[in-house]
């Protein structure tokens, strides 16, 4: 089944909805090693990207990514706000023209994103970022985008949670945390896990 423009507007309610009642949980991981704002950063974004592109009429589904990069850039502080920005930024040029994509090509697309944030933030696996569920879920889904659909989407989110989960015990090398050195040991890293909520929902859209 082909990712279509109208599961990426279902799965950007989706991640409206996943962030809003994760605002706090987020935040609390965000207290522990940063400035306590990244719930709010999130909601911030996926509450404006509703009001764009709500009633918005998008050709494509890089038209509607593009929007909410635009949303994300403009009006989300902090480190997160350019880096989701850039990934969907990344990701509606791979996807311009385009009202449906097949698995691997979104596949392709989402790697874009990945190359853009890594691009812009410089962090590596092991950095404790959102890198560290990114760079294990994509490769999952690259490698699994021929086989079966569902499959594919549940090895993906499995890997994305493994690559949170993995930022436990790492040290912050990059982003704010890393001013806490050691100390930043023993905490899940907020952007991780944004982002492993972020891609559970492209999972539930794309599987209808
Ligand atoms: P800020 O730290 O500016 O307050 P947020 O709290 O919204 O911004 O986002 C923090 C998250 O951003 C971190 O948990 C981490 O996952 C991510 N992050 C920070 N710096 C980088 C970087 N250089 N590359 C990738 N991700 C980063
Ligand atoms: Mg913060
Ligand atoms: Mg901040």
């Amino acid at each position: 089944m082909p990712f279509t423009l109208e599961m990426g507007r279902i799965a950007l309610a989706k991640m409206d909805q996943a962030v809003e009642s994760h605002r706090e949980y987020l935040t609390e991981l965000d207290s522990a090693i940063g400035d306590a704002d990244h719930g709010i950063n999130m909601s911030r974004g996926f509450r404006k990207t509703m009001e764009k592109i709500q009633g918005a009429e998008h050709p494509d589904l890089g038209a509607l990514f593009r929007d909410v990069a635009m949303v994300m850039m403009g009006s989300v502080g902090g480190a997160s706000g350019p880096l989701y920005g850039t990934f969907f930024m990344k990701v509606s040029q791979k996807l311009a023209g385009k009202d449906q994509v097949e698995l691997p090509q979104l596949a392709e697309a989402l790697q874009e994103g990945l190359n853009g944030i890594v691009a812009l933030g410089k962090a590596q696996v092991g950095d404790k970022t959102m890198v560290d569920t990114l760079v294990p879920a994509l490769s999952t889904l690259a490698a699994e985008a021929e086989g079966d659909e569902r499959s594919a989407w549940d090895k993906t989110v499995a890997a994305a949670e493994q690559g949170m989960t993995s930022t436990i015990p790492l040290v912050a090398r990059k982003g704010r945390a890393s001013y806490l050195g050691e100390r930043s040991a023993g905490h899940q890293d907020p952007g991780a896990t944004s982002t492993y909520l972020l891609l559970n929902c492209l999972r539930a859209a794309a599987l209808g």
